[in-house]
């Protein structure tokens, strides 16, 4: 592979970085090349944590940064090499999720020598895959201080808007008991699936909160995601497990959101199998209100889950910024404007310049 040449175009390092094959796992390769174009730049101190590359500027300002990507694609379906139509739109996987972001990061960190805040650059490995493999918690947990920063971007596709922080998601089971008897029988026995219907009434008329948080509304979401009970179709069953999901907003801690879920199911046994914290998008911070004045766009909330709640559980507030439709991540068909490429870059550049 040739080396990579950060005075080519934010769109064209797009197409070079795309090029490289770096589906999860494979990450080897372009991270050496994102390692080796980086290594001779003086004004960065460059570090390295498996298929992670850190690039600081240690200008002694009073607020830094950091801005982060993920060199890893889902899998190839017959959309390499990258291919620019006539219309300004580049074809190929990866042009979406991420690799637009991590090509303007690159040039970013090459350009701009005495940027308005210190900076961490960061490109990571393995974020298409299961959770404990993520290489930006990886790096958070072998060198928390490598991220210490006061403000987070993650340039993950937003069609080039402002996405600030993320709902964190709680997964329970709520269980019925009851008394198994025959069912020529019934009124010997106890029906756990007919105990379930309280709770079930009370997910159907449960009355999602909207709420405020840095001047974003998040809205939450209380669903039954699952039911499971039953014994045989002569038998009375003794148990019914309802499992829900809660989508919670980032005013809240998991264990806030925990413990509000357990007084609403109060008097049902009720264990809790997945919580992922949220993450607020902290745009009350003046760095981050400069920022959103600098991009001029409107900021939305983000309703998934996304590796901005990392930031977060390092107490840095973060949002996602970058170029590509999020629709279109995975897709065979994923493809990314130009003039988005362009804008991010612009959106960014114009900021840590200011
Ligand atoms: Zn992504």
């Amino acid at each position: 592979m040739p080396a990579l040449d950060l005075t080519r175009s934010s769109v064209e390092l797009t197409a070079d970085l795309v090029d490289v094959f770096s589906v999860s796992g494979s990450e080897r390769e372009i991270t050496d090349l994102v390692e080796a174009a980086l290594r001779p730049l003086a004004h960065l101190d460059v570090t390295r944590d498996g298929d992670a590359v850190v690039a600081r500027t240690n200008l002694g300002r009073e607020r830094r940064a950091v801005i982060a990507g993920h060199l890893d694609t889902v899998p190839v379906n017959d959309n390499l090499p990258s291919r620019l139509d006539d219309h300004g739109i580049l074809w190929g996987r990866g042009t979406a999720d991420m690799k637009g972001g991590c090509a303007i990061l690159l040039k970013l960190a090459a350009e701009l020598t005495d940027p308005a805040v210190d900076v961490t650059w960061v490109w990571y490995d393995n974020e298409e895959v299961a959770s404990e493999l993520n290489g930006l918690g990886r790096v958070s947990r072998n060198h928390p201080e490598w991220l210490a920063a006061d403000f987070a971007i993650l340039a993950e596709p937003t069609d080039a808007e402002i996405e600030g922080g993320c709902n964190g998601t709680l997964r329970a089971e709520v269980r019925t008991t009851g008394r198994r008897a025959h069912s020529a029988r019934a009124w010997t026995g106890d029906n756990a699936i007919h105990k379930a219907a309280p709770i079930l009434e009370l997910l159907a008329g449960y009355h999602a909160r909207d709420v405020e948080v840095d001047g974003l509304v998040y809205r939450e979401g209380l669903s039954a995601v699952g039911i499971r009970g039953g014994v045989a179709g002569n038998v009375i069953p003794d148990e019914c497990v309802v499992t829900v999901n809660y989508r919670f907003a980032p005013d809240q801690s998991g264990a806030d959101a925990e413990g509000r879920i357990r007084a609403l199911f109060a008097g049902y046994e009720v264990t809790v199998t997945d919580l992922a914290e949220g993450a607020r998008p902290g745009l009350d911070d003046p760095l981050a209100q400069a920022f959103v004045a600098s991009v001029g766009s409107e900021p939305r909330p983000k309703y998934g889950w996304t590796d901005v709640a990392r930031f977060a559980a390092l107490g840095i507030p973060a949002v996602n910024y970058g170029p590509g439709d999020p629709a279109l991540a995975h897709a065979d068909d994923e493809r990314v404007p130009v003039e988005q490429i362009e804008r991010v870059e612009a959106g960014l550049r114009a900021w840590l310049s200011a």
